[in-house]
């Protein structure tokens, strides 16, 4: 028997005064601007990059440091696609979620990745460059 009174609030998910004392809840529903979009979908574009490059020589992901815990965490190429798609679609990011048990060489920095893709994309234009300088020139009589 139930004698005592009963919030009538209790356990109502419309309970007016619920999430009043939790201000993350204001931003969770804060969408990304229009310039973290972009940011994002560029991050998921470079990612392709990388992995297409990095992942046939054995690299599994990219460790990010992560400023919460100041310890490197490792994500795996899919992890680190589903973090990005999540923060695009939710406007939070999704980063503690790392690989389980990683092993550290066979990941890299985004730093390491995008120098990587710069120097096989310089790799490329300068041979292009090369091809296009000899027929430009017409002559190769003195070499
Ligand atoms: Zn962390």
């Amino acid at each position: 028997m139930q004698e005592e009174p009963i919030d009538p609030f209790n356990g109502d998910p419309a309970d007016p005064s619920a999430g009043l004392d939790d201000p993350g809840e204001e931003a969770e529903l804060d969408p990304l601007s229009e310039v973290e979009r972009q940011d994002v979908l560029e991050d998921l574009a470079d990612l392709e990059i990388y992995q297409a490059l990095l992942g046939p020589v054995g690299v599994r992901g990219l460790v990010i440091e992560c400023e919460d815990c100041r310890e490197p965490h490792y994500f795996d190429w899919d992890l680190l696609r589903g973090n990005l798609r999540h923060l695009l679609n939710s406007g939070r990011p999704r980063v503690h979620e790392p690989a389980y048990d990683p092993d550290p060489d066979h990941y890299v920095t985004w730093e390491y990745a995008r120098g990587y893709a710069d120097g096989v994309h310089d790799t490329l234009t300068e041979t292009a460059d090369e091809d296009e300088g000899e027929r430009e020139d017409g002559s190769t009589a003195d070499r």
